[in-house]
């Protein structure tokens, strides 16, 4: 496909909010403008304090991979292209993430809560998702997350707030007439290693220079650039592990 000056390829990061186990429902949240070449998502906790929605970096981040809807010969580059861009991310975070095998399940809005990995990684066709991909959006990425509220011992009630699931779709007809691989641009690393972001909960940027501008550019950098990247350390192991009630939590592995 040639390039022709800019293009919408990407939607918009999604956020959903997931009943919780506890029962209660989280509130919306609100991206926050940092100026910095990065976006990210709050919540709003029922003890007043508003924190960035991220996962637990101290938990391990299971993940499956669809190229069903890949051409047969290169499913095999496919699969290793997206656990590459995945390696990436995780270094690039700080997250851990453990592959634990390919699926046929294509994520829809109904499906995210049930799925059998915490990220879920499809590369599909319009027609299988509900989530808003081809006619030029190439992909589409994000969360949901839990929020719960435990009371301490001296019966103070303290909130928290976590990502629990997480999931892309991209356009498999839209991915295989880019470039492959990884690099400067408009490649198929590129669109991989976007979605990846907004999945553990990088917003769009206004910042043309960063991998998170919501339009994939001629210009655009060779994977994450210093906004983004800085944006991955504030959703990532730096800042540190949330302690997620074993109430909430349902462990996938
Ligand atoms: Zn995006």
């Amino acid at each position: 496909m040639p390039f022709r000056g800019r293009r919408r390829l990407w939607a918009s990061a999604l956020a959903i909010v997931v009943a919780l186990a506890t029962g209660l429902l989280a509130p919306g949240t609100a991206a926050a403008a940092t100026g910095r070449g990065y976006a990210v998502s709050t919540a709003k906790l029922s003890d007043g304090r508003r924190v960035v929605l991220r996962w637990n970096p101290c938990q391990v981040i299971t993940y499956r991979v669809n190229v069903s809807a890949v051409p047969l010969r290169r499913r095999p580059a496919m699969l290793a292209q997206v656990r590459a861009a995945v390696t990436r991310l995780g270094t690039a975070s700080g997250l851990r993430f453990s592959f634990v095998g390919t699926t046929r399940t294509v994520p829809r809005s109904t499906t995210i809560a049930g799925q059998d990995a915490e990220l879920m990684i499809a590369v599909t066709t319009p027609s299988s998702t509900d989530f808003t991909i081809g006619k030029g959006v190439l992909g589409y990425g994000g969360y949901r997350y839990w929020q719960w509220t435990t009371t301490t011992p001296s019966g103070r009630r303290v909130g928290g707030a976590a990502i629990a699931r997480g999931w892309v779709v991209l356009d498999s007809a839209g991915l295989g007439s880019m470039r492959p691989g990884f690099g400067p641009g408009a490649t198929q690393g590129n669109v991989i290693l976007h979605e990846l972001a907004h999945a553990i909960g990088l917003d769009h940027v206004d910042d043309r220079r960063q991998l998170l501008y919501p339009t994939l550019l001629p210009t655009a950098p060779d994977g994450y650039a210093r906004g983004d990247r800085a944006g991955l350390r504030v959703v990532g192991r730096a800042a540190g592990c949330l302690s997620v009630p074993s109430s909430v939590v349902r462990d996938l592995r």
